[in-house]
């Protein structure tokens, strides 16, 4: 029997412990209503026992009142201390469990205080008392309203007391008001009740609509693919990071990657593997973050890093380099291991940059510098690219304004035969005499102008220029033209191009397209393409600046090439450097192996020559034999030829 009424004590008792939110909003309200109710119930208490005062004895109007003053004063300052602190779940489990048991014995309390006075008191003190017990009810209920048991509690507990005591007195007045008292009683719980219900549904629509827009804010901020920050999370990072270096006078980096050979993948194994490809780059990067380095995807195969902990140049150097060669370990994903490489741009706040946009953008250019001069390794912002990228600007405004036609020529270098000495083919050059800058190299305006899409503009006018003079030459002379990665980007460039050959006075079949090895691995099925347009007319293509790039011999045999173009860097003192010596060994046996022609530039001593004749190379440009040269000297050069 006791077990059941304890059972049943628990259950009434039992604060919803499986919807905290609730509990949350339960313990606040309660938090700011119960100081006020035990002030009103001290009052009322006070006023009862001072209208008995002269009858009652003291004990009965001065020692239980104390003692009931007391006890509520704690209560009533335990809860105006809480209110405003929001403790843990279990904390408030317990505090709302024990205010449903001590709701009973704090009531019975007054109850039965306030009904032994009555004895004492004339009809009017006897009133008092019914009155006080009536409205001091009606102020609970009110007060507790948000913790049902409680206020159920209180309820049965006084008007109990109430009806048993008021009804034995056999007195109508105080029997009527005491049916009176339990039906507003029970019209008050009903309204209880309804209260209830609509509180407890606007917590949880309060509760349900707080964790969607924590799932929106969440999803926003997200990258959907990675799991990791997403761009807009990647800029609200920096602006806070930035802030907090402020603050603590603590340097700032900011790191964004990129990955060599991405798109590649993604052509030749399609876009799921490609998917899957930047989930785990994501989780290997991810392996990174910590509380001083976040770790965010921009978008396609950029990745970002902000690095928080004031590291020197030399740790981001390390952290750099460790980033970089974590993303050249083979990634797992189909039958073969896949390949690929990460370049990646540090730049440093407050040192080099000013602003969170500025720190962005020159990790931006140091990124752009590595993939151009060093794919696949990491590059830190230096005084010497912002020097670049100052000079950088001033040649994308003169650009901008330049004459096309008017301010570019060509000039014309030699290339030649190994073993008869006789010209085989001249390269045009492209040169840029700006009326602002002076002469410009095309190592500088080439790559601003593809930067700033200018490119085709000026591959065009310049093809025709080179075309044009070319067609002057003896018929067994080639044109090498070089065309950049952005002239092969897009169908409407290559056919522009492809035009401008076709309504030439120049045969197709004399001229060799260059293209960079960097300029293939951008997107190797549009180069395809536009190598087959290239080969249709009649075109060599020729592998510029081999060696220097990522290719790998199968894409090689994936394109249709008929000569492939050895790097100057390797042939520079070839005849002192072993290691030289054996690349360029290598490279001109492949050659021959895949049956193309084989070029090397950049002979300027007749020391290094001797070295690539002793290789067998067939065809050499260079210092050694001729500077680039005007159309009009290249007439000259081929009659000494003849000579
Ligand atoms: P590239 O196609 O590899 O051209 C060879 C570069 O090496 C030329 O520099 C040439 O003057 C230089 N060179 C030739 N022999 C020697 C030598 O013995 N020693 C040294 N140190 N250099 C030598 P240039 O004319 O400054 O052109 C630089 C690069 O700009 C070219 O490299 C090519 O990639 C690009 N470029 C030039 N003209 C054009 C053009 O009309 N269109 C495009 N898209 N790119 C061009
Ligand atoms: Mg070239
Ligand atoms: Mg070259």
């Amino acid at each position: 029997m006791i077990a059941v009424i304890t059972q049943i004590v628990r259950r009434l008792t039992a604060p919803p412990i499986d919807n905290p939110e609730l509990l949350k909003a339960q313990y606040l309200a309660l938090a700011r209503q119960l100081p006020l109710m035990y002030i009103i119930l001290l009052v009322n208490t006070w006023a009862l026992a001072a209208t008995h005062m002269s009858t009652a004895p003291w004990w009965l109007t001065i020692g239980v009142p104390c003692v009931l003053t007391v006890v509520s004063l704690r209560r009533a300052l335990m809860w105006r201390r809480l209110y405003g602190l929001t403790p843990e779940t279990a904390q408030i489990i317990h505090i709302l469990t024990r205010t449903n048991r001590l709701a009973p014995i704090i009531a019975a309390a007054f109850a039965g205080w306030s009904l032994s006075l009555y004895p004492y008191g004339d009809s009017y003190a006897q009133a008092h008392v019914a009155f006080f017990m009536a409205i001091t009810v009606i102020v609970c209920i009110f007060c507790m309203m948000h913790l049902r048991p409680a206020a159920l509690i209180v309820t049965a507990v006084v008007n109990t007391a109430f009806v048993i005591f008021f009804a034995s007195t056999r007195n109508p007045t105080f029997i009527a008001t005491a049916v009176n008292i339990v039906l507003v009683s029970g019209a008050l719980l009903v309204v209880l009740q309804n209260h209830y219900r609509d509180f407890t549904s606007l917590v949880n629509m309060q509760s349900r609509t707080a964790k969607l827009s924590n799932e929106n804010l969440r999803l926003a901020n997200e990258d959907s693919l990675t799991g990791l920050p997403n761009r807009r999370q990647f800029f609200s990072s920096l602006d806070m990071a930035l802030q907090r270096a402020q603050r603590e006078g603590l340097r700032l980096a900011v790191g964004i990657l990129d990955l060599d050979g991405f798109k590649p993948v993604n052509d030749l194994y399609g876009h799921s593997v490609g998917d899957r490809l930047l989930i785990q780059v994501g989780q290997r990067l991810a392996e990174l973050a910590d509380a001083h380095t976040h770790v965010a995807r921009l978008g396609g195969d950029e990745f970002a890093l902000i690095f928080t902990d004031g590291r020197d140049d030399d740790a981001l150097h390390v952290v750099g380099q460790a980033i970089c060669a974590r993303l050249q370990v083979p990634f797992q994903l189909v039958d073969v291991p896949i390949l690929i490489g990460a370049s990646l741009g540090i730049a440093t706040w407050p040192d080099m940059a000013s602003s969170a946009t500025e720190v962005y953008e020159f990790a931006d250019y140091a990124l752009y510098q590595s993939k151009r001069h060093n794919a696949g390794s990491m590059c830190l912002f230096s005084p010497r690219q912002h020097e670049q990228l100052h000079r950088d600007a001033m040649t994308e405004q003169a650009l901008r304004k330049a004459d096309l036609d008017e301010e570019f020529h060509v000039l014309f270098q030699p290339i030649l035969d190994c073993v008869t000495g006789r010209t085989v083919a001249f390269e045009a050059l492209a040169r840029w005499t700006s009326p602002e800058l002076g002469a410009v190299s095309p190592a500088r305006f080439i790559p601003v102008a593809e930067h700033i899409g200018l490119i085709t503009h000026l591959t065009l006018p310049l093809l025709r220029k080179a075309l044009q003079a070319a067609a002057a030459w003896p018929g067994d002379v080639r044109l090498a033209f070089n065309l950049s990665a952005h002239d092969c980007a897009s169908p409407g460039s290559v056919q522009a191009i492809v035009d401008v050959i076709a309504s030439s006075d120049f045969d197709a079949a004399r001229l060799d397209l260059e293209i960079t090895e960097t300029a293939i691995m951008q997107d190797i099925v549009q180069v395809q393409n536009a190598i087959g347009s290239f080969r249709r007319l009649g075109c060599g293509i020729s592998l510029d600046d081999f060696g220097t790039g990522y290719s790998s011999l199968s894409q090689l045999h994936a394109l249709a090439l008929t000569k492939l173009k050895i790097d100057r860097s390797f042939v520079t003192d070839i005849h002192q450097k072993p290691a030289s010596y054996k690349i360029v060994k290598s490279l001109i046996a492949l050659s021959q192996d895949m049956a193309l022609g084989c070029v090397v530039e950049g002979v300027e001593t007749a020391a290094e020559m001797a070295a690539l004749r002793s290789l067998g190379c067939t065809w050499v440009q260079g210092y050694l034999f001729s500077v680039p040269i005007p159309f009009s000297q290249t007439l000259t050069w081929l009659e000494r030829d003849l000579a």
